[in-house]
């Protein structure tokens, strides 16, 4: 590949024309993009490796879009936030980004895509040979200790063994995405430096994160550990339907994870057992053609020997289906229609695949992602309090901040 690079603001004061800190999916496509405009950037990562995340994702296989990415399945102060950035950098964008290298996609579920390869790796190795052939320069196992804002530009001190060294350029991207997974190198830096820059951030939490159930239900879950059922999960702002996965500490699988993100310690969420169906109306047809029949088996058809059994704690499933009461009916619609779920609490940044909230979408442009008061300065990625649902969102919102950011440089 031919390398071009036009090195417009790089003077005798500058090292590079930006600083990325993170090379992780933000900061990595942001350094690829500027390299095709023939900008020159330095990446500062924290780990051994780029792109840490991007190599676990998707259980290693990498969900890299969604083909139905909206600003609609974002939570932000601002939901309309990422709409300029969307429109900058398409879904379409990052499926033929990837094609162009050698990356088809594949749909598994609900518009997820994943490379054929299943390999997240492949996904990584685009950007570091990109990185390369653009003469971009990455500096992995470095600690960034410090940052100054001069009049044109910032000034970086890193650490990388016992060195420090100090680079400049005209411009500085914080790539350095949320506080899930700390020992894969997650860090609050962004946030720390906004806030000592006095920028307001939207209180952060785990998302997409599995739940605990403690006291008097923990048992009951936790016999049920390693059982899925398809299930509508909902509260009163939004619905997924999707599979619930039993543990020996609680709920998690797609739909658990979903409504995490939109759950407050305290809150209940409601479980609709038998979603898209009736389950007095089912009763009832049962009752006329074999009244005789045991509840327990009717749940047979629908779920697993093992979860019928659990719902013995709840429902009379061993009576006949002709001779359930008024309230024991009632008893049995609220209980697989509304069941009701008070978790104690979450798995914290340890198992959340996202952080909540973040840098505040006020703080920057939605064109350029550019902070409003610190010209020069730009925030991408996780960091920012945009949030994607389970499905491929959080890395199309990271490759298309990325892209953004990189026009601007
Ligand atoms: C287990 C798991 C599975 C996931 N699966 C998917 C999926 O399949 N699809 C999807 O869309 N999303 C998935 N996500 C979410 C996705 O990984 C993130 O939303 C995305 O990586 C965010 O990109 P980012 O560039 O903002 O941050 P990151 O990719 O986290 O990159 C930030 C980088 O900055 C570095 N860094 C942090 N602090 C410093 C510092 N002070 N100095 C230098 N470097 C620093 C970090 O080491 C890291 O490499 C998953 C997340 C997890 C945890």
């Amino acid at each position: 590949m031919l390398i071009l690079h036009k090195n417009n603001n790089i003077n005798g004061l500058m090292d590079a024309d930006a600083i990325i800190i993170g090379a992780g999916a933000c900061g990595l496509m942001c350094a690829v993009q500027a390299g095709y405009l023939g900008k020159r950037v330095i990446l500062l990562e924290k780990n051994a490796k780029p792109g840490a995340k991007i190599l676990i994702s998707g259980g290693g296989r990498c969900n890299y879009t969604n083909l139905f990415a909206t600003d609609e399945q974002f939570i932000s102060g601002n939901r309309h936030f990422i709409k300029s950035a969307f429109t900058q950098w398409t879904v379409e964008d990052t499926i033929s980004f990837f094609e162009t290298y050698g990356i088809n996609g594949k749909e598994k579920t609900l518009g997820q895509l994943f490379p054929e390869s299943n390999n997240a790796a492949a996904i990584v190795a685009v950007f570091t040979a990109l990185c390369e052939d653009f003469g971009q320069e990455l500096i992995c196992d470095t600690v960034v200790t410090d940052i100054k804002i001069l009049e044109a530009g910032f000034a970086v001190n890193y650490a990388k063994g016992t060195k420090s060294h100090v680079v400049k350029a005209p411009k500085l991207v914080m790539a350095t995405g949320g506080l899930p997974i700390p020992k894969m190198g997650a860090t609050d830096f962004a946030l720390r430096f906004a806030r000592k820059q006095g920028l307001k951030i939207v209180e952060t939490a785990p998302a997409l994160v599995p739940l605990t159930i403690t006291g008097k239900d923990e048992d009951w879950y936790a016999q049920l550990s390693g059982n899925s059922v398809y299930c509508k999960v909902s509260n009163e702002r939004i619905a997924f339907e999707e599979n619930i996965l039993f543990t020996h500490w609680g709920l998690s699988g797609p739909a658990i994870l979903q409504i995490s993100s939109y759950w407050k310690r305290g809150e209940v969420f409601n479980i609709d057992l038998l979603p898209g169906q009736n389950i007095t109306a089912l009763i009832e047809t049962e009752r006329k053609q074999n009244g005789k029949a045991l509840l327990s088996s009717l749940f047979n058809r629908y779920y697993a020997r093992k979860f019928t059994e659990a719902m013995a704690k709840y429902l009379p499933i061993d009576k006949q289906v002709a001779s359930l009461t008024k309230a024991e009916m009632e008893q049995i619609e609220q209980t697989i229609h509304w069941f009701k779920v008070k978790p104690a609490g979450d798995k914290g940044y340890d198992k959340a695949e996202v952080m909540r909230g973040g840098i505040d979408t006020d703080e920057l442009s939605s064109k350029t992602l550019e902070c409003k008061k610190i010209p020069g300065l730009y925030f991408g990625g996780e960091c920012v309090d945009v949030t994607g649902w389970l499905g491929g969102y959080n890395f199309q919102w990271a490759w298309a901040s990325g892209f953004v950011i990189a026009q601007q440089l």
